[in-house]
């Protein structure tokens, strides 16, 4: 049985590629910081459709809590063959009010994160020849919009080195991909001010926000064999909005 490891997990988009990765008959990590009653609940509904799963706390933007994360993986189940580096978050802030906490919040858990979950999933790929990671972008990290700065720096930077590690794993028969989500139905959209929503719901030609489920779908094609040949690249799924 293959093993998945989702960032982020309890909620949103890592719900809906835990969920999903277990309906593909892999056994899932379900990772979170803070909400641990909606992780389990994650790992109740996997199991509750014949599905294996767990959930670990682990704050992905601390490197000795990742290395607790994968010590318990292996123990657990002896292998991890999907990465999903998911965890995230937004604090939109123009320029000139930007605050030094939230410029590193963001750097930690949306740069530094990804590369610690990825450097000790690949340490374990490695020895298989095999695996894949999938970094959740954002639309954010081609298309500029006022107030994210930093949130599209950090997701910029995922199409970066999703692009160089899929370089450097290739021979090793590791595939790096990244999905790009325009406006999805998450938490992080519904916080947003009703006036802003309607702003970007206008600036969608397919008129509508993405949801979980599709972005999880994506997120299932590439980490299956009907992608054993693509690396390296950033799938953009925001029902038009970038054209
Ligand atoms: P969300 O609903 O806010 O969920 C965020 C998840 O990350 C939660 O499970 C949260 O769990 C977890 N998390 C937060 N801080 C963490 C940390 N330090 N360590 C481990 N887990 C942590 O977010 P979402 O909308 O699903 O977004 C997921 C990803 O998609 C993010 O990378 C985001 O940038 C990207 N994205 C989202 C959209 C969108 O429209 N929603 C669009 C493009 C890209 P806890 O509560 O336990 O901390």
């Amino acid at each position: 049985m293959k093993v998945a490891l989702v960032t982020g997990a309890s909620r949103g988009i890592g719900r809906a590629c835990a969920l999903r990765l277990a309906k593909d008959g892999m056994a899932v990590v379900v990772n979170y910081s803070s909400s641990e009653a909606a992780a389990n609940e994650v790992v109740e509904q996997i199991k509750a459709e014949g599905g294996e799963a767990i959930a670990i706390r682990a704050d992905v933007s601390k490197l000795p809590e990742v290395k607790e994360m994968f010590k318990t993986v292996q123990k657990t189940y002896g292998q991890i063959d999907v990465l999903v580096n998911n965890a995230g978050i937004v604090r939109d802030e123009y320029l000139l009010m930007l605050n030094p906490d939230n410029l590193d919040a963001c750097i930690d858990l949306n740069l530094k994160g990804y590369f610690y979950c990825a450097q000790q999933a690949v340490l374990k790929m490695f020895r298989r020849k095999c695996g894949t990671v999938i970094n959740m972008s954002s639309v954010s990290s081609e298309m500029a919009l006022a107030g994210q700065t930093v949130y599209s720096a950090t997701k910029g930077a995922v199409n970066a080195l999703t692009r160089t590690m899929a370089k450097e794993l290739a021979p090793y028969g590791i595939r790096v991909n990244a999905v790009a989500p325009g406006f999805i139905m998450t938490e992080m959209v519904e916080q947003l001010p009703e006036e802003k929503k309607e702003e970007y719901l206008k600036a969608i030609p397919m008129g509508r926000l993405g949801t979980a489920d599709e972005v999880a779908g994506i997120v299932s094609m590439l980490a299956s064999d009907a992608c054993s040949y693509m690396t390296g690249q950033v799938l953009v799924l925001d029902g038009g909005l970038n054209l």
